[in-house]
């Protein structure tokens, strides 16, 4: 049992709770897989990105010194994830019929956004894989010369079998080469150029209807989705660093082709804790844009979907995930929202309450076992279900003592204020955004008229993204956003 002192993350390598000990403390490198910016990012996307916001939030609590990591995909990810099919960032520019790169901008600051309305803390560095080819590059050739990656008509490949005699493939996800291999003879009927079923791209040749071409000794391609985490976590964070993190869907392949260049190129193991979130369903299935199931940030806000009765606040959906374990799935209805709606409120008008109470000589109640119980829970793998519910034998006991059936100390009161500002603000980060001008430092502010005026818009403006119609909004209200990340609070114009 994790002991109240340490904490304890549960590491998807060793499918263990380990003990947390950095590796250069108190310095903690943390990445995390950031968004491909071909589209406006989904409920489940923001799932993941809040596990490990709170991840880094929770570390930072601790008094670590942490260096936060997420990337932008900026080319290179096709559809489907494998080594055939459009880059996902091209096929939207021919729809769209704009640049690629404006695709790029476009949904970077729409990203940038969307993180601000779910209160994510920027990363420390947020690189993108068309700023790092350079480094890409000297990578593939350093696999090359090791053996474990081959050329064949302009595309470079990484030899998962030559890989798997020295190393071993499928560690984090639990997959078997001679499985792969079976499956090899099937799929490469079809003529595929690869050796290997398993192989995987480093370097993809350019096809003539490619519009994003960038140079390489290989000639003219793009580089494969899974090298440019591998590239841009090492090179900010060290050959090893301390925590990788991402979805559940991303453990195979893209983690652990993550692992396999890193040996392969430096014969370093990169990650000591690999930690996977899981997955989001609605009502019951799996979230996907073909079922027709998964939400984006402004219909939610707006409640401009069929499966939706209403709109939320960015922090009633934020309270709803952080109800239940990052590891466990969660399930996205209209009931389990209007739940964590009436909980958040009533867990701010408790903080409310509690500023407003008088100490008495002393205490009637013990507050000790709420505050160990929250520290408690957040060092069992950031436990933030059983945290709340710590918090919530908090607002019994901050009702009792309003309705004078108990009465607090002073010095109880105190520590009772600390820990509800530390824990509610700091480390879930969590925010009122219900009743507008409860933030002291004027955050989101008028988010409530906001949201309300894009839900009367929305109808008109269907193809308008979460930022476009932001932006629109805060500009009659004489607010500015900027799109780039130093920017993480709603600038007011004076
Ligand atoms: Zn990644």
């Amino acid at each position: 049992m994790p002991s109240a002192n340490s904490l304890y993350i549960y590491n998807s390598l060793s499918r263990t709770k380990e003990e947390f000990t950095p590796l250069n403390p108190p310095f903690v490198g943390l990445y995390t897989c950031g968004p491909t910016v071909y589209s406006e990012v989904h409920l489940g996307n923001i799932r993941s990105f809040l596990t490990f916001d709170i991840v880094y939030r929770y570390l930072t609590y601790l008094g670590y010194k942490v260096s936060y990591v997420r990337n932008i995909t900026d080319v290179g990810h096709l559809l489907n994830d494998d080594d055939n099919g459009e880059d996902k960032i091209e096929k939207r520019a021919r729809m769209e019929k704009i640049e690629p790169m404006e695709i790029v901008q476009k949904y970077t600051n729409n990203f940038h956004v969307v993180t601000q309305l779910f209160n994510l803390i920027n990363p420390s560095i947020e690189p993108t894989a068309t700023g790092h080819l350079i480094e890409q590059i000297e990578m593939i050739k350093k696999i090359i010369s090791n053996g474990f990656a081959y050329e064949i008509n302009g595309s470079v490949y990484f030899d998962v079998k030559k890989y798997s005699e020295k190393y071993n493939y499928g560690e984090l996800s639990g997959r078997k080469v001679d499985e792969l291999l079976e499956q090899t003879r099937n799929e490469l009927a079809g003529g595929d150029e690869k050796k290997f079923f398993a192989d995987f791209a480093l370097w993809k040749k350019a096809s003539p209807q490619t519009i994003m071409k960038l140079n390489s000794p290989w000639g003219i391609g793009v580089p494969g989705w899974h090298l440019e985490c591998s590239v841009m976590s090492t090179k900010y964070l060290g050959q090893q660093f301390d925590i990788h993190g991402g979805g559940m869907d991303l453990k195979f392949p893209h983690h652990e082709c993550e692992i396999a260049q890193s040996m392969g190129a430096d014969g370093v193991n990169p990650v000591k804790y690999w930690m996977h979130n899981n997955m989001l369903t609605v009502n019951g299935t799996k979230m996907s844009k073909s079922l027709g199931n998964s939400f984006l940030p402004l219909e939610l806000i707006t409640g401009d979907h069929p499966l939706l009765d209403k709109g939320y606040t960015p922090m009633t959906v934020r309270f709803f995930f952080l109800q239940a374990n990052y590891r466990s799935t969660v399930d996205f209805s209209n009931e389990a929202l209007k739940a964590s709606e009436k909980g958040l409120s009533r867990l701010i008008n408790a903080i409310n309450t509690l500023n407003t109470l008088n100490p008495h000589e002393k205490s009637s109640v013990n507050v000790a076992p709420i505050i160990e119980g929250c520290i408690e829970s957040m060092n069992d793998d950031f436990n933030t279900p059983i945290t709340i519910a710590h918090l919530f034998d908090g607002v019994k006991l901050i009702n009792s003592i309003k309705n004078e059936k108990e009465s607090i100390s002073k010095e109880d009161l105190k520590r009772l204020k600390e820990h509800y500002n530390v824990f509610v603000f700091d480390i879930l980060g969590l925010k009122d955004d219900i009743n507008p001008g409860n933030n002291d430092d004027g955050t989101i502010n008028n988010l409530m008229d906001i949201i309300i005026n894009i839900r009367n818009q929305s109808k008109e403006k269907r193809d308008w993204t979460t930022a476009d119609l932001i932006r629109e909004e805060l500009k009659k209200l004489h607010i500015s956003i900027q799109d780039n990340k130093e920017s993480s609070t709603w600038n007011y114009e004076t």
